[in-house]
């Protein structure tokens, strides 16, 4: 057993192949496959074969071959589904709806006239002041730097 693998994340089943999976990508750090409960036929999930809780833990370069797989898969996936937008999204965290806490991408084919759940505000919706979203980014700055000097 890998010893970063975790016995309870499901994940890690199935990269042992203890669980069953529709795969659909595998080489010898990622695996993708579909998800078992799509929001629409054809959503995937990335997943790197190491277990790590979420994006704040995964060693850059293996974000680096997540991300990377996805954007390869990518236009298969809106090829077999018809669909002309696929989303990617990544939860990173339980306030973020997180429900398997080893690192993944989710790829959501969105088909034409069907709503994504994760929609953006709507264009007509109030905007921060360019003042409010200046002191957030230079907040977003410094913390950036600060986590970087921890190590985090
Ligand atoms: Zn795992």
């Amino acid at each position: 057993m890998d010893p970063n693998e975790n016995p309870t994340c499901v994940f890690c089943r199935i990269i042992g192949g203890d669980e069953m999976v529709s795969i659909i990508h595998e080489d010898d750090e990622i695996i993708a496959f579909l998800d078992i409960q799509p929001l629409y036929a054809g959503h995937v999930l990335v997943v790197p074969k190491e277990h790590y809780k979420n994006l704040f833990y995964v060693p850059e370069r293996l974000a680096a071959r997540t991300f990377a797989t996805a954007r390869r898969i990518l236009p298969g996936i809106r090829k077999a589904t018809n669909c002309r937008a696929v989303n990617l999204f990544s939860p990173n965290g339980t306030a973020g709806g997180q429900d398997v806490f080893h690192f993944h991408l989710h790829l959501i084919p969105v088909p034409d006239g069907e709503a994504f759940p994760l929609q953006l505000p709507d264009p007509n919706a109030p905007v921060p002041s360019r003042s409010q979203l200046d002191v957030m980014a230079i907040r977003v700055g410094q913390c950036i730097r600060e986590e970087e000097a921890a190590g985090a």
